[in-house]
């Protein structure tokens, strides 16, 4: 800005001095050639006078400082001279002031001399006798006179330079100053210039406009960040070269980096062996999916660019647990395998008995033996099939069943009462105790949890052993109890006995007609209505599972 102000100044300073000195040279340039001449013919008239009179003994003892005096006869050859020998010097018939002189009796005129720094002025007057009088003087030209100025016209541009520097330092101090203490964040406050008026409303308004923006965007951010927080998927969002511009709490916790890595490229921070190819590939427009195991767990790492305008400004990156669908996925192939095998036994175990038949090669005596055995394979069968079927339900969610008030002391009654005959059988005696205890479940389910427990109480008795069932209340539950004093499990089994077709001693459930989906069903069923499962168990002294579901 001094710059600028300093040239103006400058500009302006000296155009001015020039166009003056300019002007003030023409003037007096004029004056002072108009004098010269105006002397110049005065001295003419009065030499002319005088040589009139006394002829050439006049001008013999003239002595004009300056002047030159020149006598021309009337047929242009000099008579006297008063610089120059008149012999040696050439007709001066066609001088322009002699010509003039000699047809209208006075004549003037000017020429250059040899440098262009001088002017010769001349004035010529014609005498009685034909004969011219010419006077002629010097004169500094145009160029002369500028010369002659130089140095005092360099000494003022020295000094206009100066000023204008001095003057330009302190005029753009004083305009900026105002400027320098502008307050942007208050512009209408600050005492600045009328002008800069429309600038300063502009720059007020887009304030505000920036301030609204910049608080709505502060707004969804919080929405996004409030929005993500509690995701459980790990969700990250890059710039297109990579640089985290925001990261949830759950993939902080995943990849183990806390939000200080903002603003900074995610590679730096996290190594995952692929992750950079899905980055680059999303930076190229083009979505990715790549599985990646931290510790014991499983998740999908999948990137998408965020397109705006046909151009990618962004990539997506979100983090899916993975770890219960692989789970999931697991346990289903191993429960075709398991349902498979399970299935395998007795149908093979049908279908020798039925070979042996048809061969013939049973005696009489035999047959009532293979067919009771093909008659409990079928019906063991018949009862995994059902088990299975009831699991696969359940697996689904059990949709399509109905939530409704439920007793399950009632249930248990019924339970009991089902049982009675084979525990009977099994030389068990099963007592129900409690009162009614209503809940909001799925009464099938609910029958089903019961009655597996009642089952294994029974199946995995002693002879002469009890169960006991007891349906209690309080304010916030509803406990279901089936105790026996059976064979126990063994602590280790503990955990794994809700397990598909987990059995501690196989035989002995096999033999029992258990198909080892009894807990499995149990569990489950407990799941869908919120209820906690425990056990007590110890070997040969008995088994207490109590199942307790919310009030
Ligand atoms: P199963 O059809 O074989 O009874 P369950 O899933 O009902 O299958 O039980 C799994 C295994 O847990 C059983 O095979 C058995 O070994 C053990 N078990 C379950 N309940 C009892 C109990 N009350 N007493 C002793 N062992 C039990």
């Amino acid at each position: 800005m001094t710059k600028k102000i300093f040239r103006s100044i400058c500009f302006t300073a000296i155009s001015a001095l020039l166009t003056a000195l300019v002007l003030i040279m023409a003037v007096l340039y004029s004056y002072f050639s108009d004098n010269r001449m105006k002397q110049l013919i005065t001295q003419t008239e009065l030499v002319a006078r005088a040589v009139e009179t006394q002829g050439l003994t006049y001008l013999d003892g003239l002595n004009l400082d300056g002047y030159r005096i020149t006598w021309v006869d009337s047929d242009g050859s000099v008579k006297f001279d008063s610089t120059t020998d008149n012999k040696n010097m050439e007709n001066h018939l066609e001088r322009e002031e002699i010509k003039a002189a000699l047809t209208k009796g006075f004549g003037q005129s000017s020429r250059y001399s040899a440098t262009l720094t001088q002017k010769q002025l001349y004035c010529a007057k014609r005498l009685s006798d034909g004969t011219v009088i010419r006077l002629s003087v010097s004169h500094l030209t145009w160029l002369a006179l500028f010369l002659s100025m130089l140095l005092p016209i360099f000494a003022i541009l020295a000094a206009v330079i100066c000023l204008s520097l001095f003057m330009a330092y302190r005029l753009s101090k004083k305009i900026i100053k105002p400027l320098n203490e502008l307050n942007l964040d208050n512009p209408k406050s600050s005492d600045v210039y009328e002008e800069l008026s429309p600038l300063i409303n502009r720059i007020s308004s887009q304030q505000l406009q920036i301030k609204a923006q910049s608080s709505e965007l502060e707004r969804k951010k919080d929405e996004f960040e409030t929005a993500t927080a509690n995701m459980s998927e790990g969700i990250i969002l890059l710039n297109e070269n990579g640089f985290v511009i925001s990261i949830n709490q759950t993939a902080s916790k995943l990849l183990g980096i806390s939000s200080y890595c903002v603003g900074k490229e995610l590679l730096l921070f996290d190594n995952t062996v692929g992750l950079s190819e899905l980055l680059k590939n999303a930076a190229a427009g083009r979505h990715g999916e790549m599985p990646v195991s931290i510790g014991e767990e499983d998740y999908q790492f999948s990137a998408s660019p965020i397109v705006s305008d046909g151009d990618v400004c962004g990539i997506a990156l979100i983090i899916f647990d993975i770890t219960e669908k692989k789970k999931a996925e697991q346990m289903r192939r191993e429960f075709s395998a398991n349902v498979s095998h399970e299935l395998k036994t007795p149908l093979q175990s049908i279908s020798g008995c039925a070979e042996l038949l048809l061969n013939g090669m049973v005696g009489p005596g035999e047959v009532p033996r293979f067919s009771e055995r093909i008659y409990s394979e079928s019906k063991r069968m018949i009862t995994l099939i059902d088990d299975i079927i009831k699991i696969s339900h359940l697996d689904e969610g059990a949709a399509d069943t109905r939530y409704e008030e439920t007793d399950i002391y009632e249930l248990a009654g019924t339970a009991v009462k089902n049982i009675s005959s084979a525990a009977e059988l099994a030389g068990v005696t099963v007592a129900l105790s409690g009162k009614p205890a209503v809940i909001n479940g799925i009464p099938q389910l609910l029958y089903e949890i019961v009655f597996n427990l009642c089952d294994n109480a029974v199946k995995y008795n002693k002879r002469g052993g009890n169960v006991f069932v007891d349906v209690s209340k309080d304010k916030n539950t509803v406990r279901l109890s089936v105790r026996d004093t059976g064979i126990g499990i063994p602590a280790e089994h503990h955990q794994r006995i809700f397990e598909r077709f987990y059995r501690v001693d196989k035989s002995h459930s096999k033999e029992a007609g258990g198909t080892g989906l009894g807990l499995s069903i149990v569990k489950h069923a407990a799941m869908l209505h919120n209820a906690a499962i425990e056990l007590e168990s110890f070997p040969n002294k008995g088994t207490l599972v109590t199942v307790i579901f919310p009030a």
